[in-house]
């Protein structure tokens, strides 16, 4: 199984929409890793994790031939990543050639916003412990704890190897993750991709909504000694907030010793 991390910034992008912070400004001097686009990611190039809004662009910049997309998995309603007006472009008259019907599957506040475009799309809702077939992937269904009340993340599953996409979602889905996954694994995972929004920022108080780099190290810690993860589990981290400040070299270096990798626009990995 291959994943490619389309884009890897939380909402407002890196360098920031409309930001002249020092951390964005760095980002814009150096450019290659540093510039962050929407998350989304690509499994075997034809399944697509969310509608980010920064598609076209990744498409431009990273060669993709989008027609091979089979189906979509959309995570929650946020607009960082579901962009409708793409579902437009499926419509058979803006091409000289048929475009089939496209299956997306997601909560169903989600799939609300994609309902002028029922015609070129197949929506199908999904709840909390569904298990379900794309073209070539089986998906399970896993609740996220995020300020989207419906959010959800999924742990992707094709020819015995296992991707976990663990994007928007707080620490505190920890336990039902754990649970859920024991229940449903026969082997370890293969790589489990995290959000980490706040990078090395302490969460604020109270704050449950998304993660930061010491959620991820305890989140993989957990997963090991419960032994659904285990030495050959890739840990990612991505959906990364100019906020945290520190760049792609510095946040690598950082997480080395808590063997976490630090994904980038366009990184690809097999497992
Ligand atoms: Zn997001
Ligand atoms: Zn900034
Ligand atoms: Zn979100």
């Amino acid at each position: 199984m291959k994943i490619q991390w389309l884009g890897t910034a939380a909402a407002e992008g890196w360098p920031g929409i409309f930001c002249r912070c020092s951390a964005c400004r760095r980002a814009e001097e150096l450019g290659g890793r540093n510039i962050r686009t929407r998350a989304s990611a690509l499994i075997d190039g034809i399944l697509l994790v969310d509608l980010d809004p920064d598609l076209y662009a990744q498409k431009l910049k990273l060669h993709l031939d989008l027609r091979d997309i089979r189906d979509v998995l959309i995570t929650h309603n946020h607009g960082d990543h579901i962009t409708p007006l793409y579902m437009e472009f499926r419509k058979r008259n803006y091409y000289l050639e048929d475009l089939p019907i496209l299956p997306v599957y997601g909560p169903a506040d989600a799939l609300e916003l994609l309902a002028p475009y029922r015609e070129y799309i197949e929506a199908h809702t999904v709840e909390v412990g569904d298990v379900f077939s794309t073209t070539e992937h089986t998906v399970f269904t896993l609740p996220a704890v995020h300020s989207a009340p419906n959010g959800k993340y999924y742990l992707i599953e094709r020819n015995g190897k296992t991707i976990l996409y663990m994007h928007d979602t707080g620490i505190l889905c920890l336990e039902d993750a754990v649970r859920m996954l024991r229940g449903h694994l026969r082997a370890p995972m293969d790589l489990v991709s995290m959000d980490c929004t706040y990078g090395p920022n302490p969460l604020p108080e109270g704050y449950t909504s998304h993660m930061g780099f010491a959620e991820n190290i305890r989140l993989k810690e957990r997963f090991l000694q419960e032994g659904i993860a285990d030495d050959h589990t890739r840990f990612v981290s991505s959906h990364f907030s100019h906020n945290g400040r520190m760049l792609y070299d510095e946040m690598t270096e950082y997480m080395k010793p808590y063997g976490i990798e630090i994904a980038y626009d366009g990184m690809t990995a097999e497992v």
